[in-house]
């Protein structure tokens, strides 16, 4: 069997909180709880969740922005908590970000040249005349207008100005993109463009990603394997398609009502969620979204679900399912 490029296993992301009118009282948020999950080489993941679900950290996490409070993360079998100095260096070059939003991502001060050159002039990749090309060339393949590189990147529009940052994220030769909500910010037409071009680059270069939405419409556009994530934990994986057409946890089912569908009769009923998502600090017994499901029955408050087979490369964490 080939080694999955990366390795998630129980990764764990807390933060310490003080509360008590003189912050003497210390709880924590705890934004990733025991996730796992692979990605293997030219594959897309989608993770989706609502705002707050802890997807974004997640990411952060596994690109070491965040450091872990507990779990592993492996890239190409290589655990990034137990390599050091030039070795990490090396790994971390092989996953980069995209940001939701571009322009506060980009430093104003530099021209897009600057800024797309920037990673190869740190890690002195190349003589200075092969990385002015390696820049042209990369300015080429997300298709940025020919005088882009001496601008600035408050001149560009908000879908150039992704481009930009993709040109950038793409300057050290990456194996995994963390696509963090990056068309959330654009307009409509302008996202299937960006998306398209992530689609095209991942044909091209053979490019992993790991696409974070809290739309699950755009997620199943771009991903062959879909996450579900609430309340720092993953609650349903499996392959796109099932995730879409059989969604097994109350949660994926309540996400999917909630996308629009042009053709109101084609839709079967679905029952929707109830209320906003607790709060990470006070996390529920059990399972953390039986105070939302509609299903739910007293055991749901008692004992925590854990992922289970639903079908093929399938999972939901529900006593119910
Ligand atoms: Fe709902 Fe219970 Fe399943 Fe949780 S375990 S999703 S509360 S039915």
């Amino acid at each position: 069997m080939t080694e999955p490029l990366l390795q998630v296993i129980d990764l764990e992301k807390r933060f310490p909180v003080r509360q008590g009118f003189f912050g003497q009282h210390r709880s924590w948020l705890i934004a990733v709880d025991r996730v796992s999950f692979t990605i293997a080489r030219g594959e897309t993941l989608g993770l989706v969740g609502e705002s707050g679900c802890g997807k974004s950290t997640l990411g952060l996490t596994i690109l070491r922005l965040h450091a872990p409070t507990g779990g592993r993360v492996l890239l190409a079998g290589h655990d990034l908590a137990t390599v050091g100095g030039g070795e990490l260096r090396q790994l971390r070059r092989r996953m980069q970000m995209i940001f939701q939003d571009p322009l506060a991502a980009l430093d104003p001060r530099l021209t897009v040249e600057q800024i797309i050159r920037e990673p190869l002039d740190i890690h002195r990749i190349g003589s200075p005349a092969e990385r002015s090309e390696t820049v042209r060339s990369l300015a080429r393949t997300v298709r940025l207008p020919p005088d882009a590189l001496q601008r600035f990147p408050g001149e560009f529009s908000g879908g150039q100005q992704q481009r930009i940052g993709i040109a950038r994220a793409l300057a050290l030769q990456p194996d995994l993109l963390v696509c963090d909500e990056p068309v959330s910010s654009l307009d409509v037409s302008v996202q299937a463009q960006i998306l398209n071009l992530l689609r095209d680059l991942q044909e091209r270069l053979g490019l992993a990603y790991l696409f974070i939405s809290h739309d699950i419409a755009v997620t199943a556009f771009m991903s062959r394997r879909i996450g579900v994530m609430y309340l720092g934990r993953l609650v349903e994986i499996g392959p796109a398609r099932a995730i879409v057409t059989t969604p097994c946890h109350p949660y994926t089912r309540a996400l999917l009502a909630a996308v629009p569908e042009p053709d109101p009769t084609r839709r079967p009923p679905r029952r929707a969620v109830i209320g906003d998502p607790p709060s990470p600090i006070n996390r529920p017994s059990g399972c953390p979204f039986h105070p939302r499901c509609p299903i739910a029955r007293p055991l749901c408050a008692e004992q925590e679900p854990a992922l289970r087979p639903m079908g093929p490369d399938h999972l939901a964490a529900c006593h119910f399912a």
